[in-house]
């Protein structure tokens, strides 16, 4: 008999509950134990759905209330001594305080597990880090599904992910030097799994599908050699991409291997080929990372092959843990119904895995219904005439290389644009978005419930316009922006307007502890009917003599950021997206706009988990932000802004995006990107982010002053923006004004400064 299980299920629930839980408990509004009777609700619940859709175990573990690799460090008791906890003793609202910092320390690092928009925290290790055990919430979510009887497959984080993921900031520091200690603690806790009579653990371990040199290949070894022999067995989980070393890892001592056949169908025969003959293989067949409903006959073709292969052996699943997708279809009642049979979230997805496993155990016909579903889905899919758009199509064919092209090098255009733009020597801006007030808010929820007009709305929306631009001119900045008051999310205001996009009402994902995102589904070819922004742009323009930077997202973005379609190659659905943005671009400089910001957060987000792939990715996300910016006239300043990553590895494709004016992320960092930006020579304008609006603190000129000087070393002043390291929607207005205020004057100084040097 095949078996079916999952690697994960979300934990934010349907309605964010844990969203709601979390954020009440922060206010003090709740006690502890509510914020904990939530979680054990969640995780009974979620339990009951993987029961009954009639999966062979469930799985736990991979509930927490923040991240679980933060809960992993909990469980290991390897916190970060800066904060002077005690790991055994340790409060939850500690475990809060690592996460988002406290009065004495800033919080851990977060950043982007692989490929995805979840972020985890970064674990903090140096040679003092421990790993004699800390608290032991996580045995107690153990021990709570086991009370329901059935199998339960406990999930952790992998011992080479953990190392591998975690970063040291004593110079010089080996990480791999922990692997022993950290061995022994696995071994711990595998012994107390084994002595409750846990039969399956679920080893998490997406690191062994990156480039891993000899020296990792080599602590794989060791690590599960010493891992052997614990009382459970183990299923080594790889998800995300291939596995390149598969005979290696084929050979670790463990009983079974979970491979995502999803992302990387094309490890299977390798698989097959070096399988130990004893062990277990989970085939990762349901997309995971996806929204769309899985075409059930081809899977089946080759889950059947398998299954003949592997008899029980053999293992159906998603191909990666469903943190990734909403947890259910059934909280979307105004989906466009043509559309809701195409689409399968988490819930959906357990049946998918359970329907597999039928149709290989009892036969096809026990399954009958569900494959004609899947059938009649397949068909209404590829025969939609919602999914093509012809107009579209004959455009992108049209496309060629010289579109994305300027007319001049950036030696001659920032030569028209300062004509144009008169602006001094450190021009001062900001990012983009203004203080997103609860007044914005309420409007807009008013506006959605019918009881604020559209017209009433827009009234609204221009007085906050209004309002951002008198601050900013009051400020003394150069460069303004309209401050991005009608925008709820920088994807969804957009996708809201394009054809080809839908939205969930409650298709949430958790992108980092209480904070989730909603991504757009993009199901066809996307058109934009209409201009977006051009309005609100031009309107702010015409308020001020100064110029008004018109804000977009780019392409890579739009795309990064949603459930993109899986019919055709994602670079095409990019080149659509581009177009559109191109499209926008070209009528926001027909309106007078003389300086467009087109904004790549994400840019780096989709970067392939293997160096081979990167340069593909690489030239495609380039490929279209230069589609989307290279339209128009020499004096027309294009600016692009990027946050949230590591960007020194990458710093020969951003120059080659050939934006006139970067502004970007370095402040949190002390400026250390800014050294790799000296060193790189790049060749543009750059403004490197003076201060860190993700902190309520603010900033002294004298600081910023300091920043500045520092970046005159490395980058020729001509060169430099003097600007925040992101937008400002989460902040509020009163230390909005303050830092602006002193980072104006930080320009300035540092102005008189050069030129008092040159006379
Ligand atoms: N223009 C956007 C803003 O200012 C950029 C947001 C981002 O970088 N994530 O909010
Ligand atoms: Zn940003």
């Amino acid at each position: 008999m095949a078996r079916s299980h999952i690697l994960g299920f979300p934990r934010i629930g349907a309605q964010r509950e844990l969203k709601s839980a979390l954020e009440a408990f922060w206010r003090g509004d709740t006690s502890e134990a509510e914020l904990q009777a939530t979680g054990a609700q969640l995780r009974e619940r979620h339990w009951a759905l993987q029961r009954e859709a009639g999966l062979s175990q469930v799985t736990a573990g991979d509930f927490c209330f923040y991240d679980h690799v933060l809960a992993h460090t909990l469980l290991l008791g390897a916190l970060p001594a800066r904060f002077g906890f005690d790991a055994r003793h340790l409060t939850l609202a500690q475990g809060f305080e690592l996460a988002r910092g406290n009065a004495a320390q800033p919080a851990m690092e977060m950043t982007k597990w692989f490929d995805t928009n979840y972020h985890y925290l970064v674990p903090e290790l140096g040679p003092q880090t421990r790993f004699d055990g800390g608290h032991d919430a996580w045995f107690e979510h153990i021990d709570q599904a086991l009370q329901h009887g059935g199998e339960v497959k406990p999930v952790l984080p992998g011992p080479i992910t953990y190392l591998r993921i975690a970063k040291s900031h004593t110079a010089g520091f080996d990480r791999l030097s922990l692997l022993p200690a950290l061995c022994d603690a696995y071994r711990r806790i595998l012994a107390r799994l084994a002595a409750r009579g846990v039969q399956w653990v679920q080893l998490d371990e997406p690191a062994l599908c990156t480039d891993l040199d000899e020296r990792w290949l080599a602590a794989t070894d060791t690590a599960y050699a010493a891992l052997a022999g614990s009382g459970v067995r183990l299923l080594l989980a790889t998800y995300f991409d291939a596995v390149d070393a598969v005979q290696r890892v084929a050979r670790l001592p463990v009983q079974g291997f979970h491979v995502d056949l999803v992302r990387a169908p094309q490890q299977l025969g390798a698989w097959r080929a070096a399988l130990p003959g004893d062990a277990v293989l989970s085939a990762g067949v349901v997309d995971g990372r996806n929204v769309w409903r899985t075409d059930l006959r081809p899977v089946l073709g080759t889950l059947q092959l398998l299954h003949e292969a592997l008899g029980d052996r053999l293992w159906v699943a998603p191909s990666c843990s469903l943190l990734h997708v909403p947890v259910s279809l059934a909280g979307e009642a105004h989906l466009d119904p043509a559309l809701k049979p195409w689409l399968a979230f988490a819930t959906e997805k357990l049946q998918e895995v359970v329907v597999l496993t039928r149709a290989l155990n009892e036969g096809e016909a026990a399954v009958a219904q569900a494959l004609q579903a899947s059938d009649s889905a397949r068909a209404s899919r590829t025969q939609s005439r919602r999914v093509t758009n012809e107009l579209v199509r004959k455009r992108v064919a049209a496309l060629t290389p010289a579109m994305a092209e300027r007319r001049s090098a950036f030696t001659a255009r920032i030569q028209a644009q300062q004509a144009a733009l008169k602006l001094p020597l450190l021009p001062t801006t900001t990012i983009g978005s203004f203080p997103q007030t609860s007044d914005i808010r309420r409007a807009r929820a008013a506006c959605k419930r019918g009881e604020l007009s559209a017209l009433d709305y827009l009234q609204r929306m221009r007085e906050e316009i209004r309002i951002a631009i008198r601050q900013q001119e009051a400020l003394g900045l150069d460069m303004l922006v309209h401050g991005e008051a009608e925008r709820n999310d920088m994807v969804e205001y957009f996708g809201e307007q394009l054809w080809g996009v839908a939205f969930t009402e409650n298709g949430w994902v958790q992108s980092y502890g209480s904070r989730c995102v909603k991504p757009p589904i993009i199901f066809g070819d996307v058109y934009r009917p209409e201009p977006m922004t051009v309005e609100t742009a031009t309107y702010a323009q015409s308020l001020t003599e100064r110029p008004v930077k018109g804000m977009l997202t780019g392409p890579v973005t739009l795309l990064q950021w949603s459930f993109v379609r899986d019919d055709q190659p994602r670079e095409a659905t990019l080149r659509q997206l581009a177009l559109v943005i191109r499209d926008e671009v070209l009528d926001l400089e027909k309106a007078g706009i003389r300086a467009i910001q087109i904004d790549e957060p994400a840019f780096r987000e989709g970067l392939p988990l293997k160096a081979r792939d990167q340069p593909r990715y690489l030239e495609q996300a380039v490929g279209a932000f230069k589609l989307a910016a290279g339209g128009v006239r020499d004096d027309t300043q294009i600016h692009t802004h990027m946050c949230y990553s590591e960007f020194s590895d990458i710093l020969p494709a951003i120059a080659a995006m050939d934006a006139d004016v970067i502004t970007i992320e370095t402040s949190r960092s002390n400026m250390e990107l800014l050294d790799a930006f000296g060193s790189f020579r790049y060749p543009n304008d750059i403004g490197p982010g003076v201060y860190d609006i993700h902190s309520p603190r603010v900033p002294s000129a004298q600081a910023m002053q300091s920043l500045l000087q520092r970046a005159c070393k490395v980058i020729a002043p001509e060169r430099l923006w003097v600007n925040p390291d992101c937008g400002l929607k989460t902040r509020g207005w009163p230390e909005t004004e303050a830092a602006l205020k002193n980072m104006v004057e930080a320009a300035r100084e540092v102005r008189a400064a050069l030129a008092a040097q040159a006379a």
